[in-house]
């Protein structure tokens, strides 16, 4: 019988699979909230978050403003001695909250054929990108 799967480490899968990126390899130096440009408007420091992430605390990290007035500006990615892109662990923790797991998502088979002649390419390929996984 395999390894039960903890609520943290399916949490760090999750941001894993939507960013590309090892949150536990954060080592909590701190150098990511000293360059951020954007800390004095956030409730929890990008180093936080982080920590926050490693405990599985996902709740709080929801609920906090920090990943919605991140600007992807990616200073933290070139101050990270472990190469950590935190755009990209915000990205997927807006994501997580606008799209849950369980959320409907969209196939070209949901469609009918006079749908998929008559809209517009691009409306179908932005709407496959933002509601397929
Ligand atoms: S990408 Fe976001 S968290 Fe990182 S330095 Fe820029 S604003 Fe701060
Ligand atoms: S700079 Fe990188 S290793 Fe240091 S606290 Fe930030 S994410 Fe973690």
């Amino acid at each position: 019988m395999g390894k039960p799967v903890n609520t943290s480490d399916r949490l760090l899968a999750e941001i894993k699979e939507r960013s590309g990126q090892e949150v536990n390899a954060c080592i909590q130096c701190g150098k990511c909230t000293a360059g951020c440009p954007m800390v004095e408007a956030m409730d929890l420091l990008p180093r936080q978050v982080m920590l926050l992430l490693q405990m599985g605390n996902e709740k709080e990290v929801a609920v906090s403003r920090t990943p919605w007035v991140c600007a992807s500006c990616f200073t933290c990615g070139a101050r990270c001695p472990r190469d950590l892109d935190l755009s990209s662990i915000m990205e997927a923790v807006r994501l997580k909250v606008l799209r849950p797991r369980d959320a409907k998502v969209l196939s070209p088979g949901d469609l009918s054929v006079e749908m998929l002649k008559e809209l517009p390419q691009q409306a179908l390929v932005s709407g496959f990108r933002k509601f397929s996984r």
